[in-house]
């Protein structure tokens, strides 16, 4: 009758971690601030690592430097003051092969070392001064007590103990709370110790407290794929008995996070394809031609797969819902413009929407350009416009008078409504969220999507963030492109690429200055700049104290370069003042553009040849490639100049990837690894729900399965209303729906 009732080991679940033993109330705040409140909050609180306490090294083979467990018996002891104030212990360690000094630099081990008891230990071995070996501030348990005989220690040392923290593969929780605090530092980590962790998980295991957790996986699908029950995979993970019982239990735990993170992906699929039936915009030999005849070249290879793909959808009547995604400069534009051509020619409206106004208005400019002197008509509409020009533009969407309507999300408002929208292009899609997506769509009777993306991103992240989509992809530049030589360059070098700066632009050519900030750190007005400071008023110097900005740069180089005509654009001009400006670079009206990082996206500056990056190490490798990605356009050689003093080693190894190579999705592998999924799109917009056990660049085979199966799971109970699929709608609805970002997900 050892075994609990499933009713009794769930209240044990609920218990709260107050009322276990060896926990008072000021334990009990301290695990609160790791949000451990009950027993099922513990079991779920997952060590962040393991470490192998299972085998013993025999004294005499110990070697300097390694981590080593021990068991021994405590045959001397003293203390000893090294100086003023700070007492160490020196034990004397002895096993059947010899004997080793266990050192603590803490007075109070003493009273917790009975002479003669056997103990385990587990430290560093490392030399004093003497060059003698010695074991560190080791970690320890007490086997027997001083006086136990010959019997008792054989029992104590052949057996094993039962005990959380040694002779076994024994688990390392993460002590660091979660929550940032409200100035965005991390705080310190909580004081309790592993050992107490362990012992209150192992408590709570040997109560039986696993017993009562309730498996949310479908049983088929876990025999289907061997995966351990939940309860044994969460009682493995804390207390392996192997190296291989950690994989099995970690890969259970992972499945579940991964498969509930699909079921929501196949969920938002799903929801598209519910829609009413699109309208079919079939591409006849007709429309092809009219659409070849409007551009001033012919796609490649790979843009004319990715337009068929993207054909064949809209002659559908389910919605399209597809990624296109290429590398900067790929030509994605010349694509979408055939795509909204398509659907223009059956009579219907288009949509592009841009995440600045300089890219729309950009687009506008192509466009217009492209469509001179046919019947079809752009209108775009501007953040800033006055009341008046907005009105028209409503009036005339409303109307149909406009067929492809080009602008920032000032297009998402509720007010502006299409007389018949059949596709709506999102131009870099990482720019916006999911929910944007989904406004986009209820303004026309389900419009087909096309999002675009140059930010090539790891096939991971693909499967989840864009989980719901389909892809293509376009592989290749269009030719005539010229090379870029990226340079990592040193102050003393400055001189140097002014010269170059010079020669270029007496050929002709242009080149872009680019800076953290509109405002450096001269200038007190912190708020006024383009990226943020440091919230902490004692930001440390070196760090913050040398951050350029456009302001003073453009004074600077004027200054320094008085033969050369500089312009500055950012974000917070005018729109019309922003135009007026890349008008004069375009008719060669000005040389050297200083501005931030807003013309990281889009602009396309053919005779742009020279890009210097200043303040590098504050930019994302994803945005150092897309600045890149501005020069070379034209066919002309460019060179990528970056000055930058990396503080951190992350910093560092960023710019370093990023001179490496010139090839976007390298340098999206690099980015994900060097910063994190959370980050990877900045951390407005990851877009991802929290994993604690999955890993997505490690887990790939493993999101694969998930997602095989929770697609399968969806397209045989779509709305998740069979029985045994309830617990999973719910666990949907709550990862789906505690972050905004990822946008809802329709369960019911
Ligand atoms: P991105 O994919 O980064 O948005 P763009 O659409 O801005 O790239 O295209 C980059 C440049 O390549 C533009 O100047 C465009 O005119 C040019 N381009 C696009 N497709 C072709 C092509 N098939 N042949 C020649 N040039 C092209
Ligand atoms: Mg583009």
């Amino acid at each position: 009758m050892s075994a609990p009732a499933p009713s009794a080991s769930r209240d044990l679940l609920d218990r709260p971690l107050q009322f276990m033993k060896g926990v008072g109330p000021k334990r009990a705040e301290l695990l609160e601030r790791l949000l451990l409140k009950t027993v099922r909050d513990l079991l779920y609180f997952f060590p962040s690592a393991h470490k192998d306490r299972a085998s013993v090294t025999p004294i005499d083979r110990l070697r300097l430097g390694q981590e080593a467990n021990v068991r021994a018996q405590i045959v001397d002891m003293t203390s000893r003051r090294v100086a003023p104030g700070r007492e160490i212990v020196i034990a004397t360690l002895q096993d059947e092969s010899g004997c080793i000094d266990g050192v603590w630099w803490n007075p109070y081990v003493a009273d917790k070392l009975p002479p003669m008891a056997w103990a385990f230990f587990s430290g560093k071995i490392t030399k004093n001064k003497r060059g003698l070996r010695e074991l560190s501030n080791a970690d320890f348990e007490i086997l027997t007590s001083g006086e136990a005989d010959d019997e008792e220690v054989a029992a104590a040392s052949s057996a094993g103990p039962a005990s959380p923290s040694f002779g076994r593969i024994v688990p390392i929780y993460s002590l660091r709370p979660k929550q940032r605090r409200p100035d965005g530092t991390e705080p310190p980590e909580v004081r309790l110790s592993q050992a107490f962790i362990r012992r209150l998980v192992w408590r709570a295991l040997e109560d039986g407290a696993a017993a009562g957790l309730k498996d949310d996986l479908p049983e088929g699908l876990r025999k289907g794929r061997e995966l351990l029950a939940l309860p044994e995979a969460v009682r493995r993970y804390h207390f392996p008995e192997s190296s291989a019982e950690v994989e099995q239990a970690r890969r259970r735990l992972a499945f579940e996070e991964l498969f509930v993170l699909s079921l929501g992906v196949a969920l938002r699929r799903e929801e598209v394809a519910k829609h009413e039936a699109a309208r079919r915009l079939p591409l006849t030999p007709a429309i092809q031609q009219r659409i070849d005849a409007r551009l001033p070249f012919q796609l490649t290879p790979a843009q004319a797969r990715a337009f068929r793909e993207i054909a064949a959808d809209l002659e559908g009547a389910r919605p399209m819902n597809r990624l296109l995604q290429g590398d900067v400069g790929c030509g994605k534009t010349a694509v979408a413009l055939s795509a909204m051509l398509l659907a223009v020619a059956h009579g219907a409206q288009a949509v592009l929407l841009a995440p600045t106004e300089v890219l729309a208005e950009q687009h506008l400019r192509t466009f217009s350009k492209l469509l001179e002197g046919s019947r079809v008509r752009i209108g775009i509409l501007r953040g800033g416009a006055a009341a008046a020009e907005r009105r028209a533009f409503l009036a005339e969407l409303e109307a149909g008078a406009i067929h492809i309507a080009v602008g920032t999300h000032a297009l998402l408002e509720p007010d502006i409504r299409f007389k018949d929208l059949a596709l709506a292009v999102v131009d870099e899609q990482h720019k916006f969220g999911v929910e944007q997506r989904r406004t986009l769509r209820a303004k026309g009777k389900a419009p087909h999507v096309l999002v675009m993306t140059a930010t090539p991103i790891p096939r991971s992240l693909s499967l989840t963030l864009y989980g719901d989509l389909d892809l293509s992809i376009i592989d290749a530049l269009p030719p005539g492109r010229g090379e870029v030589v990226t340079k990592l360059v040193k102050e003393a070098d400055r001189a140097k690429v002014y010269k170059l700066i010079i020669s270029e632009a007496r050929a002709g050519h242009s080149s872009y200055v680019v800076l953290p900030r509109i405002e450096g750190d001269g200038v007190a007005a912190a708020e006024a700049s383009d990226t943020k400071k440091p919230t902490s008023k004692k930001a440390p110097k070196g760090l913050w104290s040398e951050v350029k900005g456009v302001e003073e740069e453009v004074k600077r180089l004027r200054e320094h370069l008085p033969t050369l005509r500089i312009l500055d654009l950012h974000g917070r001009m005018p729109s019309e003042d922003k135009d007026r400006i890349l008008r004069m670079l375009r008719e060669g009206k000005a040389d050297v553009l200083v501005s931030t990082q807003v013309i990281e996206v889009g602009i396309d500056l053919p005779s742009a040849t020279v890009m210097l990056i200043e303040n590098a190490e504050r930019f994302g490798l994803s945005s150092l490639h897309q600045l890149r990605g501005r020069i070379g356009r034209g066919g002309l050689k460019g060179w990528c100049l970056v000055f930058g003093a990396p503080t951190t080693d992350g910093g560092k190894d960023r710019l370093k990837a990023f001179a490496s190579t010139n090839d976007g999705f390298q340098i999206a592998e690099a980015d994900f690894r060097l910063r994190g999924p959370g980050q990877f799109f900045g951390t407005e917009q990851s877009g991802l729900p929290e994993l604690t056990v999955a890993d997505l660049l490690r887990d790939q085979r493993l999101l694969q399965e998930a997602r095989d199966d929770a697609f399968a799971l969806v397209r045989q109970d779509p709305e998740l209303v069979a029985a045994p699929h309830a617990a999973l709608k719910r666990r949907v609805g709550e990862v789906f729906l505690k972050d905004e970002r990822l946008g809802r997900v329709d369960v019911g």
